[in-house]
């Protein structure tokens, strides 16, 4: 289904986790090999909506799957919305709602985790021990004027067992209170295109290859970013899914390790 690509076109690339790296906890088929390859092409950052773990825990998470990633090669929405933030306002008092590596992302990069009472901004990103008290929380913080800002608006999220509620469905909460967010800074927003391309060291978005399992998300976020971009077969979307669609990827490949063959002939 992949017609050549030349890989010296690209001196970046940016490869989606779920659906292209992994499906669960398992690597998918041939992709730890793949990724080598287009590191042995250029600079490789996996790049994620996923806000539950931080940089540092999912470099320690894929290489103990067989993928030879560091944390600084790794940007997620957590990891994003943490830079925004400084961008934004510097260091921010915050009231999250997110797990472990929504955290810890905000505190390393300089931000406050407070109660309600105190916080600038309301940040959400999956939690999957979201209780009723946290949206009383939320609200008494936005009744004061803070901020809201969604790490991701996903609505679902694939894991072993099946779709699971993503991010979008605790953000949809809030907006269910009369708070929509002010902005949502993962993928397709070029907020986190921008944060992934500087995390590169690649100047310009033309060198840089977008590989992932979504049209919505990795193939339009692309776009917009003025990136090219590649579909994979091997998460969410179904070949029949790409003909009904506007949203157009500059490749399609069965696969990561079929792109990176691809990439390599
Ligand atoms: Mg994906």
């Amino acid at each position: 289904m992949t017609s050549k690509i030349d890989g010296k076109r690209y001196r970046a690339f940016l490869v989606d986790l779920d659906g292209v790296l992994v499906r669960g906890s398992e690597p998918l088929p041939g992709a730890p090999e793949a990724l080598r390859t287009l590191q042995e092409r250029g600079q490789v950052v996996v790049f994620s909506n996923n806000s539950t773990r931080s940089r540092r825990a999912f470099a320690e998470r894929l290489r103990a799957m067989g993928f030879p990633v560091r944390p600084e090669e790794i940007v997620n929405s957590a990891f994003v919305v943490a830079q925004y933030l400084r961008e934004r306002s510097g260091p921010a008092r915050v009231y999250a709602i997110g797990e472990e590596g929504l955290r810890e992302e905000l505190e390393a990069a300089g931000h406050t985790l407070t109660p309600p009472e105190e916080a600038e901004y309301v940040v959400v990103g999956l939690d999957r021990r979201f209780r009723y008290e946290q949206l009383a929380e939320a609200l008494r913080a936005l009744l004061r004027g803070a901020v809201f800002v969604a790490a991701n608006a996903d609505p679902v999220f694939p894991t072993a067992q099946g779709l699971i509620p993503g991010a979008g469905a605790l953000v949809g909460a809030l907006q269910g209170m009369g708070y929509p967010p002010q902005e949502i800074v993962g993928k397709p927003s070029p907020i986190a295109f921008r944060v992934a391309l500087k995390a590169t060291g690649v100047a310009s978005p033309r060198e840089c290859l977008m590989i992932g399992d979504r049209l919505d998300t990795d193939v339009e976020g692309a776009r917009r970013a003025g990136m090219d971009s590649a579909l994979v077969l091997t998460g969410v979307l179904r070949p029949e899914d790409l003909e009904g669609s506007e949203i157009k990827p500059t490749f399609v490949a069965e696969s990561l390790a079929a792109l990176a063959r691809a990439i390599r002939s």
